[in-house]
């Protein structure tokens, strides 16, 4: 048995699933003809309380089409300093969009309404122009952490004192919403663009949605487009999604729980020296000095159990669909079994 808690993007489509995405009518999504596709963006689109919503191949695209809608070249987009635009879309934001970010030093990579408005270029021809904030919920690289709310709000309000687009990252917003009970519609309210995943906790073998106003995103299909990212009888794909939102978001509460009793056990080791507080599947900790992380991570693997490193000595394990009451079981019992500090120290 292999235990993978390097993402929770590693889950394969269960047979429910699969079933479902064989069964639907499918068309040519470039000319708008895929029932599927269209029910999938009509649907979440009414989630977020939203006019349109379009189905892409990934987040990245998703996310960064919202930074082209949103910005010109030269323009400047304000995001915390762990921020996925920033840090893992292959800088795809000066590539694409021809931007820069105004990176904010925050905590788990969240931060104030305060620090967006210091971060606002004053309006001199010489500063580029700051057209767009970012954020991510949950946040990945700060391990999974949920937003307050009521700072989200500020933020907005910072946004139209200064005319500045509001974009979520809301790969994995689905995990927020069930964390702190929150609904869509709320955050529909708040945001110009919202990108989702549901190739990440929701189970789905690919796609993400952006959705925004009509007026916003009547461009997107266009930069979808320039991207490469216009598919065919995508429907297949846009049928896995469907069914995810049906039957896979309640269960977000299950991977928190599992990570909230694996950050337990990793507590009680010897050899951790921190552990991020667990709020929804992620788990971020640093071990002592003493132990090296490569081999740490090593040992794990030769038991057949699979963490990343993001480095600067930060490991990380998701918990996910795929990671059954019987793993977790097993797992808790390797991280329980006393000789496991000496064993992971040799
Ligand atoms: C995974 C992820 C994305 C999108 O990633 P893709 O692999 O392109 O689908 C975007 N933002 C965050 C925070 C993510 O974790």
């Amino acid at each position: 048995m292999i235990i993978d808690l390097r993402s929770d993007t590693v889950t394969k489509p269960s047979q429910a699933m699969l079933d479902a995405m064989m069964q639907v009518n499918v068309g040519d999504d470039v000319f708008r003809e895929d029932p599927t596709v269209n029910e999938l963006e009509a649907r979440i689109a009414k989630m977020f309380g939203k006019e349109d919503a379009l189905f892409f191949p990934s987040g990245t695209m998703a996310n960064q089409t919202a930074v082209k809608l949103h910005t010109n070249p030269g323009d400047q987009v304000i995001c915390d300093k762990y921020a996925h635009i920033y840090n893992y879309e292959s800088g795809g934001a000066s590539f694409n969009s021809g931007v820069s970010c105004k990176l904010i030093d925050g905590s788990k990579g969240m931060f104030t309404a305060k620090q967006v408005q210091e971060a606002i270029n004053p309006d001199a021809y010489y500063y580029s122009k700051t057209t767009l904030v970012e954020i991510e919920n949950t946040t990945n690289k700060g391990g999974g952490a949920c937003w307050d709310f009521n700072e989200i709000k500020k933020i907005r309000k910072v946004c139209d004192d200064n005319q500045l687009g509001f974009h979520l990252d809301g790969a994995r917003l689905w995990n927020a919403l069930v964390a702190k009970n929150e609904t869509a519609l709320q955050y529909g309210k708040v945001f110009d663009t919202i990108s989702v995943c549901l190739s990440k906790g929701l189970g789905c073998p690919i796609g993400s949605v952006l959705v925004g106003d009509s007026k916003i995103m009547e461009n997107a299909i266009r930069i979808r487009k320039i991207f490469g990212g216009n598919m065919r009888q995508a429907g297949y794909l846009a049928a896995s999604g469907l069914y995810a939102l049906d039957n896979n978001i309640d269960r977000l509460k299950e991977d928190h729980q599992k990570a909230k009793e694996i950050g337990e056990e990793l507590y009680k080791l010897s050899i951790i020296k921190t552990i991020q507080p667990i709020e929804t599947n992620i788990i971020i900790f640093e071990l002592n000095d003493a132990i090296n992380e490569n081999e740490f991570v090593q040992k794990l693997a030769t038991n057949n159990i699979h963490i990343i490193s993001m480095g600067g000595g930060k490991l990380r394990m998701v918990t996910h669909l795929d990671y059954t009451d019987i793993m977790h079981d097993k797992f808790l019992n390797f991280l329980n079994d006393a000789n496991l500090s000496n064993n992971l120290k040799a």
